[in-house]
């Protein structure tokens, strides 16, 4: 294994930032961490803590969320923006799982991908924050990082996922997401990135450009 190998790299990155899983979306219950990753939806995890910590302050579980109107959260949800949508949709997967998985979040990712407002991102941290199910979640920084050091060459997130599972072996799919969110944030921003910082240089095709 080389040191630009991608494994080698990813372990790396992992030590670097070893990332908690952002609080607010920090459960041990499985619903929550699906409502809250729903809520964390474009906002900051500050936003999403602080309506995290509003609803379920109020409306805990399954039970409790399926039987409300969208007015009822909609003003606890505020902060995380987009308040209207997310409180449909919120309201609509608590029914769905109540009815159709008797109250129990359902293990496979072709069933949450079903859920209103659930795509592969939200999924995949709900299968690995969730039930520690090796699943890679890739949103923004992952996708952008993966390509500028050249493992991928991919167009979109859902591309990179794919091929990402190929470089990768299970056992990172889950912990590299939460380590590359901080390190896009703090080294690898998305505009002007602080190379001088990294230590991936010599490894990283955006860098030799
Ligand atoms: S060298 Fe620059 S562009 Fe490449 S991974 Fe490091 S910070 Fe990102």
């Amino acid at each position: 294994m080389t040191e630009c190998d991608p494994v080698k790299i990813s372990e790396r990155i992992i030590s670097l930032f070893p990332g908690n899983f952002p609080e607010g979306r920090r459960s041990s219950d499985p619903f929550q961490i699906l409502i809250s990753t729903v809520l964390s939806q474009r906002t900051r995890d500050e936003n999403t803590f602080a309506a995290s910590k509003a609803l379920f302050s109020q409306y805990p579980d399954c039970d409790s969320l399926s039987d409300i109107t969208t007015d009822d959260i909609k003003y606890l949800i505020r902060p995380a923006g987009m308040f209207n949508q997310k409180a449909k949709n919120i309201i609509s997967i608590s029914k769905i799982i109540k009815e159709k998985y008797g109250g129990v979040v359902p293990e496979k990712l072709e069933q949450l991908l079903e859920l209103p407002g659930v795509g592969r991102k939200t999924a995949n941290i709900v299968l690995f924050a969730g039930f520690g199910v090796p699943a890679l979640a890739v949103d923004t920084h992952v996708h952008r990082i993966s390509n500028r050091l050249g493992w991928i060459k991919t167009k979109n997130p859902e591309e990179s996922e794919f091929e990402l599972m190929k470089v990768l072996p299970e056992n990172l799919w889950g912990p590299i997401n939460v380590s590359m969110v901080d390190f896009g944030r703090n080294i690898c921003r998305p505009q002007r990135p602080l190379c001088e910082k990294c230590e991936f240089t010599s490894c990283c095709d955006f860098f030799k450009m």
